[in-house]
């Protein structure tokens, strides 16, 4: 089983080299933020409480998203891997899912990095809000807000992933079709 984790800030393409990685390696993407909007849009308990964070640009709750994300893993028993993006985001979630992956007799495979220069995230982000009809995209305050949250909660993942020589650093400046060629290479090295 491949379990990838799809790591870096906000607007460092995760989603979009996912979707094309799903296809290339036949794995499961699962995405926390895609679920909590699923949640939002169904105006379900969840969603209501995701929301109350992420229009302010905060964290869910480790507890609220931990829970969430063994439920989709756990519904998807049969699946050759999985992509895991915008997950984990606190090294707390990280031990988590060690943990949870562990009772299953498998592990993270590798986390890959995207790296971005922040004036790059900004623009990204703020022409995603033009269209995507996020309001966490559309206001610059709360994209510095989730920047601030990815730099002081989230870089310590790569750090943990780091330490147990797990985690790669891929450049995510250029075209998609660039980017997702470096992937493809640094993949083919750690899923052999
Ligand atoms: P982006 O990577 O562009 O910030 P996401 O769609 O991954 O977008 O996440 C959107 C928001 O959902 C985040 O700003 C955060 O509030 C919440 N969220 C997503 N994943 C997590 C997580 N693992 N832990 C806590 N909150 C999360």
């Amino acid at each position: 089983m491949i379990n990838l984790i799809l790591f870096g800030p906000p607007g460092s393409g995760k989603g979009t080299q996912a979707s094309k990685l799903v296809e290339q390696y036949n794995l499961m993407h699962i995405s926390t933020g895609d679920l909590f909007r699923y949640e939002m849009g169904n105006d379900t308990p969840l969603g209501k409480e995701a929301k109350s964070y992420i229009s302010k640009g905060e964290l869910v709750p480790d507890s609220v998203t931990i829970g969430m994300l063994k439920n989709k893993v756990n519904a998807n028993p049969d699946v050759p891997g999985f992509i895991f993006d915008g997950f984990p985001r606190t090294v707390n979630q990280a031990e988590a899912l060690d943990e949870f992956l562990g009772s299953k007799n498998e592990k993270v495979t590798a986390l890959i990095s995207l790296g971005v220069k922040d004036e790059e995230l900004i623009s990204r982000l703020l022409e995603r809000g033009k269209t995507s009809g996020r309001a966490d995209d559309s206001d610059e305050s709360i994209i510095k807000n989730r920047l601030e949250v990815y730099k002081s909660e989230t870089t310590p993942v790569f750090d943990y992933y780091n330490e147990k020589m797990m985690a790669r650093k891929v450049d995510g400046h250029g075209t998609i079709a660039q980017i997702f060629t470096r992937l493809c290479h640094v993949i083919d090295e750690v899923a052999v």
